[in-house]
């Protein structure tokens, strides 16, 4: 089968109704579930082999995640499904009025590599809940969790309900041609331009889950050893491959040496017998990416680690003293480097960062109530934490989701069913009253009734 005849296809099934009653939504959910439950081995698995993501790690971020929100889709989605009533306006009185949530139809997933099961099932799971036929196309970048994710789905779901496309650009271009009714996309801000682009032709809607320079605020207030841990915990999970990794710290000049010292420690206590990549620590990618991370690193000023190995594609976690104007400081660095920049002034640090492309998260450790509200509402970003980092993303009931070059929409819980919606507004009329002030003919009277009520 083309791929133009597979999404014909899944457009002819969705109009003969599948994916749409509640029970077939039930039923594709139950099925994922049990997908991810029972094979969770072989994807975690798979994922050890595509770049070394520790065991724990993965059942964490990869298995548990897409079960809680699966979970929380089977609790909520036919109570979502029902029309919402919204109150009435003088203007249509006696009226009633609805918001029918009608799933989009046939839509497409792309997904990136770094978080290869997550980042393909849990928009799976909003495109189900909401009754869409769906394309998954998995990162060619992790092949063999693409070729499980594939094998399971296709083991479980007739290709008119839920299809997977593995390949690479091209395969992608192929299905960029396609009319979906949507597309969803996680990946790179350059990749996510070629998308909104090609969805362009067939006025197509877009969700773009996209990267950027996600900065971690550490105040003078600050309690650095907590503050500390959860920042690297943040920076070493999948190696910092992770699109809210806190891409640099910005420290308060008062808080230097104590980040330093704690960074030291906190990283000792981590890994208490070294590295292992592939068992406690996460491998870089691939060659290419490895390259350009230790091209950043050739120049650095290393405070802390600074030690890689090609035939493992190891990095250390490594501290970098930084400033603004340094090359590390341009693109998001997507592995384990974090630059150190220190700041004196609340406003210095809130306009620099204002003037930056919004970030996809943003974190602030501060104990300062006043400080945590001026960067909330002065500081552009998708989303994050207080004294935090990464834990926004597991939250449902929490849209996660960029702003300008950090993404376009938001998902999670009841937000991804309303992502993968149409929202279709309905007033209900009796025949009666039938006043006859609304129709013509119109004369003087009217208007001057009109200007005297608006
Ligand atoms: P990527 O943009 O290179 O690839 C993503 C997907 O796009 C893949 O499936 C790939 O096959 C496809 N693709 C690549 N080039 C293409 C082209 N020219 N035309 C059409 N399709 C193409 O991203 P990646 O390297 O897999 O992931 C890393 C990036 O993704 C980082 O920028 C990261 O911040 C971002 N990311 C964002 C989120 C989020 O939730 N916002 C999550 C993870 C990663």
């Amino acid at each position: 089968m083309t791929i133009e005849e597979l999404v014909q296809r899944q457009k002819d099934a969705f109009r003969n109704g599948a994916n749409r009653p509640a029970d077939a939504r039930r039923q594709n959910l139950t099925k994922l579930r049990e997908i991810v439950k029972d094979h969770a081995d072989r994807l975690c698995d798979a994922m050890k082999r595509d770049f070394g993501k520790p065991l724990v790690e993965a059942y964490a971020s990869e298995i548990a995640t897409v079960i809680l929100e699966i979970d929380y889709h089977l609790k909520h989605f036919e109570k979502w499904m029902e029309p919402e009533s919204v109150g009435e306006s003088v203007y249509t009185f006696p009226s009633k009025s609805r918001i029918y949530r009608q799933p989009l139809g046939s839509v497409l997933i792309i997904g990136p590599w770094n978080f290869p099961v997550n980042l393909t099932f849990m928009p799976l799971v909003g495109a189900l809940s909401a009754g869409n036929t769906v394309v998954l196309k998995p990162s060619e970048l992790a092949p063999a969790t693409s070729a499980e994710i594939r094998s399971l789905i296709t083991s479980r779901f007739e290709p008119e309900e839920v299809a997977v496309v593995e390949g690479d650009a091209e395969v992608t271009t192929e299905l960029l041609r396609q009319p979906f009714d949507k597309i969803f996309f996680t990946g790179s801000p350059r990749v996510g331009r070629i998308v909104m682009k090609a969805a362009a032709r067939h006025l197509t809607p877009v969700t773009l889950e996209l990267g950027g320079k996600s900065p971690a605020i550490v105040h003078s207030d600050a309690q650095m050893d907590v503050s500390t841990r959860r920042i690297w915990w943040g920076k070493t999970i999948n190696a910092g491959q992770v699109c809210i990794a806190p891409d640099f710290v910005a420290v308060h000049e008062s808080q230097r040496e104590a980040f330093i010292s704690e960074s030291q420690k906190v990283l000792s206590e981590f890994y208490p017998d070294g590295y292992r990549p592939g068992e406690n620590y996460t491998q870089i990618v691939n060659e290419e990416h490895f390259e350009r991370l230790s091209l950043l690193l050739e120049d650095a000023d290393i405070l802390l680690g600074g030690r890689t190995d090609p035939q493992t594609r190891f990095i250390e976690p490594t501290l970098i003293a930084a400033d603004w104007d340094d090359e590390i400081m341009e693109d998001e660095i997507f592995g384990p480097l974090l630059p150190l920049i220190t700041w004196s002034d609340d406003t210095e640090i809130i306009g620099r960062l204002t003037g930056n492309d919004p970030p996809l998260a943003l974190y602030l450790f501060t104990r300062d109530e006043a400080f945590q509200k001026t960067v909330i509402r002065e500081i552009p970003f998708g989303g994050g934490c207080i004294n935090d980092t990464i834990t926004h993303w597991i939250n449902p009931k929490l849209p996660f989701g960029g702003v300008g070059t950090s993404g376009m929409g938001a998902y999670h819980g009841r937000l991804s069913f309303d992502t993968f919606s149409r929202r279709q507004s309905v007033m209900g009329k009796g025949l009666w009253p039938d006043p006859e002030v609304r129709y013509p003919p119109h004369g003087e009277g009217k208007l001057k009734w009109l200007k005297r009520l608006f």
